[in-house]
Parts: structure tokens; sequence; C-alpha cells
């Protein structure tokens, strides 16, 4: 959306006092994140700013009272930002939550501003195949519609020739991709593959256990190529099969495992990430310890704890809930439990390359990501930036690796194209492109029906040729005082002969 009312001319700004107008967009994954936006809302209104609301929030609930009188742009809708932008500004109320169940909603070659101009994130479809019990963001994003392969790849190639350095793939459930359009989604990798400079990298998104087993093997291949990293998120949610089974995941703690040991034994030094919700309504104390114990079994280097909250309009908020208290109690075990080992014991004097790309909370280092997209803290040198790094671990912690650039190498910038300036819209070049394609193809049309007349007039030429030495005199005067005497005319007649 930035990038659209960027290349339309409007100024983005992130101080909200300066801003004319705020477009809040919003998340419905979580409850807080709902209820943040729903405060923005309020706060802007009460500035007497005007106000649109964009996201899976708006989307899925435009009735609210708080969103009442305000313009809302849909989930699949969002290429008419402006549309909505402008009008409003002019005091009216648009809403545009429509879109087919077959359209993804947002064209691939919009243009768009990065947040971080070496990074692009691409999503790869909308929406999914499940019916989790306790999700709401399959309200708003509905069944799956996957993006055309040629689509993701022409994207991808430009984000390239942009000076990024790192493709993120997104969606509800990437394992799932491409089930809608017969095509799957290591078809999808491998062509991507291809395209990624050497040196770039891939990073694969959020993958639901059900969709990728049937590609184990071949994700497995993807993961082990020096252009992707080692690192997949598959949300378990539960180590208990009845409580994945009353939130209608599709999968259980077998499938789930097989994926894990799978892909831990095939591509080697593999980061997963998973998920856990702590406090299902009907998770019994036995299911949570089976949780813990599926949590002990991996020691995962990453782990999302969320304490259940019902979702409005779910399956899971009618079932009555366990009290707070003991849903917080579980996610204070299983917290514990993560705080009480270090995925990074023992890697100091470990060397790695690693791809620098964003500047850590702390503003005093770098972060970049070795192989298995491990962070790696790097002194905060601009020359660093956007560039594969030679580091040797100095220190740890539980969350990321400190490294030390490695003297006698010197850091190298994976592509010769530098990225765009922040706040620079995308997409502009590649828009002007069909013009020129345009044109040419109207030249060449040209010059082909200025052949084909020159072609006419030599047969004409010809015919008359011929039809002056064996035809009747008063013949060849009629043809010849055409062409003397009427030029023009005689052109005419020249398309009268087609
Ligand atoms: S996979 Fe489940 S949790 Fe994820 S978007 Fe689909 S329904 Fe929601």
């Amino acid at each position: 959306m930035s990038g659209l009312l960027a290349a339309r001319g409007h100024r983005l700004t992130d101080e909200r006092d300066e801003a004319d107008l705020w477009l809040l967009n919003s998340c419905t994954v979580k409850n807080p994140a709902e209820d943040h936006f729903r405060n923005m809302v309020e706060e802007g209104l009460i500035r007497g700013k005007k106000v649109v609301a964009a996201g899976c929030v708006s989307q899925g609930k435009p009735s609210s009272d708080y969103l009442k009188g305000l313009s809302i742009i849909g989930v699949k809708q969002i290429d008419r930002v402006v549309e909505v932008v402008e009008e409003t500004l002019q005091g009216n109320s648009v809403r545009l939550l429509g879109g087919t169940r077959k359209d993804p909603g947002v064209p691939l070659d919009m243009p768009k501003v990065r947040r971080n101009p070496l990074i692009e994130i691409l999503a790869i479809n909308s929406g999914c195949l499940n019916r989790c019990t306790y999700c709401k963001t399959k309200f708003a994003r509905g069944d799956l519609v996957s993006y055309p392969p040629d689509q993701i790849v022409a994207r991808a190639k430009q984000s390239f020739a942009e000076g990024v350095v790192e493709i993120w793939l997104t969606s509800e459930d990437t394992g799932a991709y491409g089930r809608d359009i017969d095509t799957t989604l290591p078809e999808l990798l491998w062509q991507l593959v291809d395209v990624i400079p050497d040196g770039c990298r891939l990073r694969l998104g959020m993958t639901n256990p059900p969709y990728m087993m049937d590609h184990l093997d071949e994700i497995a291949r993807v993961l082990v190529h020096p252009r992707v990293y080692a690192f997949l998120h598959v949300p378990v949610q539960s180590g208990s099969n009845a409580v994945l089974r009353d939130m209608r995941r599709e999968y259980n703690v077998d499938d789930f495992s097989r994926v894990v040991s799978i892909l831990r034994r095939k591509v080697p030094g593999i980061s997963i990430a998973t998920d856990i919700i702590c406090g299902f309504p009907t998770e019994t104390e036995e299911d949570f310890e089976e949780t813990l114990a599926l949590c002990r079994k991996y020691n995962f280097p990453t782990l999302f704890i969320n304490q259940f909250f019902p979702r409005p309009g779910t399956p899971a908020a009618r079932m009555k809930r366990l009290p707070t208290q003991e849903v917080k109690r579980r996610s204070r075990l299983l917290s514990q439990f993560f705080q009480s080992y270090s995925p990074f014991d023992n890697r100091v004097g470990q060397k790695y390359t690693v791809l620098v790309t964003e500047t850590a909370h702390d503003d005093k280092h770098y972060v970049g990501h070795n192989q298995f997209y491990e962070q790696v803290l790097v002194p905060r040198d601009v020359s660093l930036m956007g560039k594969l790094v030679d580091v040797e671990i100095v220190s740890t912690c539980k969350f990321s690796m400190t490294g030390k650039p490695v003297n006698t190498s010197v850091p190298q910038r994976p592509t010769a194209v530098g990225p765009l300036r922040k706040g620079q819209v995308s997409g502009m070049r590649r828009r002007s492109k069909p013009v020129a394609n345009a044109v040419s193809w109207w030249y060449r049309l040209s010059v082909l029906v200025l052949a084909l007349a020159i072609g006419i007039r030599i047969i004409q030429v010809v015919y008359m040729q011929f039809f002056s030495h064996s035809g009747s005199r008063k013949d060849s005067v009629d043809t010849e005082g055409g062409l003397q005497h009427g030029g023009t005319q005689a052109f005419s007649a020249g398309e009268n002969i087609f």
C-alpha cells in the first residue's frame, strides 16, 4: 500500500502528528494486536485525523462499533488503496471488502516500499486449506489461492535487480502452496533457486505439517542448497493428539515428529522453530505434559509460546475455557523450560559466513544470519551492511551469537547492484517496461505494413508492365493514367486490390 501511495505522489511519514490521514493495518492472529488496532483507530479520530482501516480485523468485522463510518480497505483490495485514501481525504467514506475466492488479492508486481531495502517479503499464496477451530485469520483470508510460479519468479528477479539480497517467502501456510493450481512448493522453490544470485539467500516461511509431508525429501534437498537458509518454521501447537484433533489441525504428533526427524537427518544443522498454544479449552494436565515432553525431546532453538485466547466467532470461543491462572501457569512452565537451555552453547570459536541485513535493537550491532538462519551480531560498521561477512563467534546468549569479522577476509556484496534508498518505490522500473514493449510492437507493425505496401506496389508495377506489352492499348492507357495523374487515388486503388 505504501508503494502505491508513494508512486501516486503522496508523502509517507512515520510521524503521527504530521500525517493528514492514518492508514492503519491490522492483524487478527492475536488479541493484543487487535486491541492495539482498536486503540490506534480511536486515537486517530480523537486527534482529528482521517482514518482508513485495513487488514484482517476490519475485513473480518467491518460492522464493529469503533469502525462505524470509517473507510475500510479489504485484504483483497489493497491495490485500490489510492482510491480509498483520496476519497477519504475528501471527506468520503469508502468500503471495499470484496474480492473473489480465486483471487489472491494483491498483484505481485505492484509498486511497493520495502521496510528494509535489502529484504523482499514475497507472499506466495493467500489463505489456507485448514479450518483450525481457534483461528480467525481464515475468516479474513479464506481458502488457498496461490500466485502462479512465473509471477513469483518474476518478482524475485526484479527484487534482486533492485539490490535485494534476501527473499522471505510468506503465507498462512507455505506448505499448501500450489495445490489449487496444480503445482507444488518444491517445484516453485527450485525455480526460485535458479534466479537467486550466488551469496543471496531465500528463507521459507511458516509451513504447517499436513501438506509438506508429501514433499519432505524434496524440501530437504532444497534446504541444503547454499542459496537457501536451512531453516523451517513448523508450528505444532500441541504435543497431544487429543488437543490437535480438537484444534482440527489435520495431523498428529507422529506426523510432526516425522517432519522434524527427517529434516534433521537430511539437512544437517537445520534450525526448526515451532509454536505452542498453552491452555486450549480441552487441554488436560496430561495433554500439557505431552506438550512439554515433545519440547524436551527436540529442544527447539526458537519456540513461540502463546496463551490460548478465544477469538470471537471461532468454534474454540464457544468451548468452556480453562481458568486464566491455569493457562498462565502452563505457559510459565513451558517458558521456564525454554529458558533452561541455550542452543548456542559451545559455539565460541566457530566460524561462519553471515549475511548482514538489519540493525540490532541495541543500535550497537548489525544483525547477520548464518546458513541456518541463526542470528549473529556483528559490530555496527556501515561497511558490513548488505554483505557476506566471515566471522568468528566470540560470545553467545540465549537468542544469538556475537561474531568478530575475520581480519583476513574482505566482506563481499552478493550482487553488483546497490539496494534502493530507504523509502524508494520498488517496481516502478518494471511498470515502464510494458510501455516500451508496446512502442516496439507498434513500430514492428508499422514496418510490416510499409513492407506490404511496397510489395503490393511492386506487383502493381510488374502487372502494368505485363499488360502494357501484352494487353489492349486502352487498358494500358487507363492504368497508366491512373498512376500518372492520380497518385493518391492510385494508392486507394492499391488498398482495393487487397
Ligand atoms: S492453517 Fe489454521 S491457523 Fe493457519 S491460517 Fe489456516 S486455519 Fe488459520
